[in-house]
């Protein structure tokens, strides 16, 4: 089992800066400075006690992908019919909203009729949480769509895990593509929020996916992987029961864009092979893999029947009621 030190201190926060400083020079981040003021002695000390922890962690996972590879008898794209779980949509609100138009979207999603085998998380901006859980009836359940690495305390603007399990939310989503690439989250930040999360008793949509760059160079697959290999360095075997895994490809986010059927089947399937080479075959069969990226009421039926994906993280059309509950409801045409 891996094992990681989840630090405490905003030292952690220097490391997710520090470490992303080529890509937050190209988004126009003065990272130097933030590097530089929030450097010093402790942030070493954070350093060596990282590296050591992931370099831990490293060892033991290779080690047990060894030892998986060695009773391997996996069938990628055999996996929906062993995919454990039922299918799975979220409703990522990001920072839209008002009381009055987040009451509305709550009386559409409760009057609509879900009529399909789905489980359905929304997430809405941190501060209407409260207001939306005590409004939305089941199926609905929420999620918070961040939170902080470790124990609250002087990390103005964050929220921690604690908080969310304090006040019953079951949920929340970790390392979407708009925190990787606005707030500086790395792979391995990624990684050990989603360790501590867990260990706190919240349940984590961890994101992954490729830019449009990555994509034509040809690296889809490789910049997956190295997100999936920071989280599978922090957590357990077990942990992933608690873990829904959601490949966003950056291009397809908010764009219109949406990738193909087949270029996220494609994704999704070698996703699952990594899964099995590097975890283990039992995680990889019952693991759930929702696509998102511009899934809208007219693509998701389709999107929906490709063997591997196991639900939706759905955006801009989260905000339409009557959209999110027809997408929900494509659950139906899972195959
Ligand atoms: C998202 O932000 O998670 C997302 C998939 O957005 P959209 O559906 O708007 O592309």
């Amino acid at each position: 089992m891996a094992f990681v030190v989840v630090p405490t201190s905003a030292i952690t926060c220097a490391y997710s800066i520090s470490r992303s400083s080529s890509r937050q020079s190209s988004q126009g981040y003065d990272s130097k400075t933030m590097r530089k003021g929030l450097s010093n002695t402790r942030t070493e000390q954070f350093f060596t006690q990282s590296r050591r922890t992931i370099y831990n962690n490293k060892y033991n996972s290779k080690r047990s992908a060894t030892n998986n590879n060695k009773n391997k008898s996996f069938y990628v794209n055999a996996a929906k019919a062993s995919s454990g779980g039922k299918f799975v949509v979220g409703g990522n609100w990001k920072c839209n909203g008002s009381i009055e138009s987040i009451e509305k979207l709550c009386a559409t999603l409760n009057s609509g009729k879900i009529t399909a085998d789905v489980e359905i998380i929304c997430a809405p901006p941190m501060v209407y949480i409260d207001r939306v859980q005590s409004k939305l009836k089941p199926p609905y359940q929420v999620a918070a769509q961040n939170c902080w690495v470790g124990k609250g305390g002087a990390f103005t603007g964050e929220v921690s895990a604690e908080m969310l399990k304090d006040a019953n939310i079951p949920w929340v989503i970790l390392g979407h593509s708009e925190r990787r690439s606005l707030c500086g989250e790395t792979n391995e930040f990624v990684g050990l929020k989603t360790k501590y999360a867990l260990d706190t008793g919240v349940k984590v949509v961890a994101c992954i996916g490729e830019s449009l760059a990555q994509r034509e160079a040809g690296n889809t697959l490789k910049v997956c992987f190295a997100q999936l290999q920071a989280i599978a360095d922090c957590v357990s075997e077990k942990d992933w029961d608690n873990i829904i895994i959601a490949y966003e490809p950056v291009w397809a986010i908010g764009t219109g864009k949406v990738a193909t059927p087949e270029q996220a089947q494609d994704v999704h399937a070698g996703v699952r092979k990594w899964m099995s080479e590097n975890v283990s075959a039992a995680v990889a069969s019952k693991v759930r893999i929702q696509y998102g990226g511009s899934v809208n009421a007219g693509n998701c039926d389709e999107l929906a029947q490709k063997p591997d994906i196991d639900g939706f993280l759905v955006g801009g059309a989260s905000l339409d009621g009557d959209a999110f509950v027809k997408i929900c409801n494509s659950a139906a045409h899972s195959k």
